[in-house]
């Protein structure tokens, strides 16, 4: 296997690039005369510093960025970060991060609404009794829709990964196998290839239970002659993958092939018309007539895709009200689907990568129905 995972050259240069992203979001912080922000939400807090603990906030002023954090994450914190204050708490991370709030000059303070538990903010409330608490929605997650080259290269990797997991599991399938055992043999490989765990748990669903988007495997045997959706994810480097394929134990019904037939037509319909420039929501309505071709637009029900990077669902969404603009470097799916009661499920999902002329669609892996 040939997975090389964060070489020496990479984490400087992931450093460098953590330098880049926290000048962005002080420009636009700047802009908007709201200089002192706390981020709160971890995968941020990974995007501005590279420090992947479980518990911490960021302080980010004009000429200090502080990382708070408790003493589980001391060495790690230092080993991750360059350049910031690094300030551990032996009991409450929030008192440590009041004291220091309370010591700045600053009158308000901007915090992440989508991202705060309330029970964090009546306490920073109470106890910042004197100063403004400002939401400011958003604010990281747009900054994140557009990838540097060397995040795509770290998705390219996780998604490359991902395909490879699924081909050998594929490899190994056998009749009486159940759901779950199959779902198990995919992450299995994912860690065998080197990632560090699944991005979020893999639905494997057969028959009519294909129906169900987001259905979770169960201990059945895999069906025989009937759809079986397979939706996965591996993490490498701390970058996602995503994909969606359709297997079968022995044949497909006419009607469901014609389903599947439908759908593929549909995501290549939405994958053609991505490029810079096209509102989300106009590659949504390509896939949605399609189906509406097939009279299957009832049967998609949501939306055609999502941005994907430090997490599995992302700015920009991909769907019906979207009015935000692609823009090159952007990492999104492409999944349509087309759920039938009593018949099956049918969802193909890639990642592409917007560019000014189109897209690079970076999964490998065919969307042909795979046969086990
Ligand atoms: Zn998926
Ligand atoms: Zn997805």
């Amino acid at each position: 296997m040939n997975v090389n995972i964060g070489s020496a050259s990479e984490n400087v240069a992931g450093g460098r690039e953590e330098g880049h992203r926290l000048d962005k979001l002080r420009r636009s912080l700047t802009r908007g005369k709201q200089p002192a922000f706390l981020v709160s939400g971890l995968p941020n807090i990974r995007y501005l510093t590279g420090f992947t603990g479980s518990n911490g906030y960021l302080l980010v002023t004009p000429d200090k960025v502080t990382l708070f954090t408790d003493g589980r994450y001391e060495i790690q914190a230092r080993q991750q970060t360059q350049g910031i204050e690094i300030l551990v708490s032996t009991s409450n991370v929030l008192d440590l991060l009041v004291d220091k709030v309370r010591r700045t000059r600053f009158k308000r303070l901007g915090f992440e609404r989508n991202r705060m538990s309330f029970q964090t903010y009546e306490f920073l409330r109470r106890k910042l009794r004197g100063r403004r608490l400002v939401a400011l929605d958003g604010l990281l997650e747009r900054q994140r829709m557009v990838k540097s080259p060397l995040e795509v290269e770290r998705i390219r990797r996780a998604v490359e990964l991902n395909s490879r997991a699924f081909d050998v599991a594929c490899g190994k399938v056998r009749s009486g196998w159940t759901e779950r055992r199959f779902a198990a043999e995919i992450e299995y490989h994912m860690r065998l290839l080197g990632a560090s765990k699944p991005a979020f748990d893999t639905i494997v669903a057969g028959g009519a239970r294909s129906a169900l988007p987001h259905a979770s495997p169960q201990l059945v045997a895999l069906e025989r002659n009937a759809p079986i959706v397979v939706d996965q994810g591996a993490i490498l480097d701390d970058y996602v993958s995503d994909m969606t394929r359709l297997v079968c134990l022995g044949r497909l019904s006419n009607q469901q092939h014609l389903l599947f037939q439908a759908v593929r037509e549909a995501q290549q319909a939405a994958i053609e018309a991505v490029k810079a420039g096209v509102k989300a929501r106009g590659v949504d309505r390509k896939a949605r007539q399609v189906l509406k071709k097939f009279k299957l637009d009832k049967a998609f029900s949501h939306s055609t895709g999502h941005g994907i990077g430090l997490e599995i669902h992302e700015q920009p969404r991909i769907g019906r009200q979207e009015d935000v603009r692609l823009a090159s470097g952007m990492v999104i799916t492409i999944e349509p689907g087309a759920y039938v009661e009593g018949v099956g499920g049918v969802r193909i999902e890639d990642v592409v990568v917007v560019t000014s002329t189109g897209c690079e669609v970076l999964t490998r892996t065919p969307r042909d129905v795979r046969f086990l």
